[in-house]
């Protein structure tokens, strides 16, 4: 077959097969074993103790996972790989084999995101092998100031990897900014933009809520509920961003900055499942069938994303 017909045919093919797949949101890998170099005063995985495990489990089982979601037409928006702590103190070698099975499905997923507390960006041999594996590549960090000194000191960690080579190519960055009192608005606005100005690659900061957890009594629930923001301050931060960016809603602050500036509630859950110790589950732990994803998909409303903004209104 002569190649123009033949790169006809794989096109055709990949887009029926594009079509008749049934997308969900998030496939959440969690590399099970709990290590961190922060110390996040509000750390929900230390607070639930979920998914916990000593050693690296169910891995051999996740390409087996891969090839039943493709019989079951399933893909996904996103593939994450999280850590129920830092996913980079992995060692490389696991790490290598996790990257293997996720660039040789890329076709089941149009985004690769990683969790990171900072530290992937200063290991550059994990870091490379993450930013090059499929074209879109997103690091996901979790800020409570953009102040370096102030976040480190908060979250307890000792170096500043926005400061590293590796944070800089980085293919894009996402920040999650937690909605705490930490955000001081009169100084956030211009913070941010300088931020931003620097780093080209950061492409959605969102604003969050940080979850409680599901142990209300412990020290991190606490921490939660006591340096939650308060309705006036998220009204004066949303104020102070509008005016400096001159927008009239946050929809247009959105377009207009060029990048992705998001105020919305924490995982969209009912669309999104989760691979631990060699199964599909929910973010109860239930065991899913993968054959009845596609229900699942079919029964998500898109249209229903609870926004922080109506949250806090
Ligand atoms: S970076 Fe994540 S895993 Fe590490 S301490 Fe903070 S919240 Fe916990």
């Amino acid at each position: 077959m002569k190649k123009g017909v033949y790169d006809l045919f794989k096109l055709i093919n990949k887009l029926y097969y594009t079509l008749k797949m049934f997308e969900l949101g998030n496939l959440t890998i969690i590399l099970p074993n709990y290590s961190c170099d922060r110390n996040c005063p509000f750390c929900i995985a230390k607070n639930n103790k979920k998914f916990n495990d000593d050693k690296l489990v169910g891995f051999d089982k996740l390409s087996d996972i891969f090839k039943q979601l493709r019989k079951n037409d399933i893909k996904f928006e996103r593939i994450v790989l999280s850590g129920n702590g830092e996913p980079s103190l992995y060692n490389l070698e696991d790490l290598r084999k996790v990257a293997k099975i996720i660039r040789d499905n890329n076709d089941l997923f149009d985004i690769l995101r990683i969790h990171t507390s900072g530290n992937i960006f200063w290991e550059k041999e994990k870091f490379d092998l993450f930013n090059t594996l499929v074209s879109n590549v997103e690091f996901d960090v979790l800020r409570i100031a953009i102040n370096p000194e102030k976040d480190m000191h908060i979250l307890e960690y000792k170096r500043n990897y926005i400061q590293t080579e590796t944070f800089k190519e980085a293919k894009k960055i996402k920040f999650d900014i937690a909605l705490t009192k930490e955000l001081e608005s009169n100084t956030f606005s211009e913070e941010l933009s300088k931020l931003l100005h620097n780093n080209s690659n950061i492409g959605i900061i969102r604003f969050k809520d940080l979850m409680i957890g599901e142990n209300e009594e412990s020290q991190q629930s606490q921490w939660v509920k006591d340096n939650k923001m308060s309705k006036i301050q998220f009204s004066e931060l949303v104020s102070s961003l509008l005016s400096y960016y001159n927008c009239k809603s946050i929809n247009e602050l959105s377009l207009k900055s060029g990048i992705k500036i998001v105020f919305e509630n924490t995982g969209n859950y009912p669309k999104d499942v989760v691979y631990s110790r060699g199964i599909i589950m929910d973010y109860a732990e239930k065991p899913l069938d993968i054959s009845k994803l596609q229900e699942m998909a079919l029964k998500v409303d898109n249209t229903k994303t609870l926004s922080y903004y109506d949250f806090y209104k």
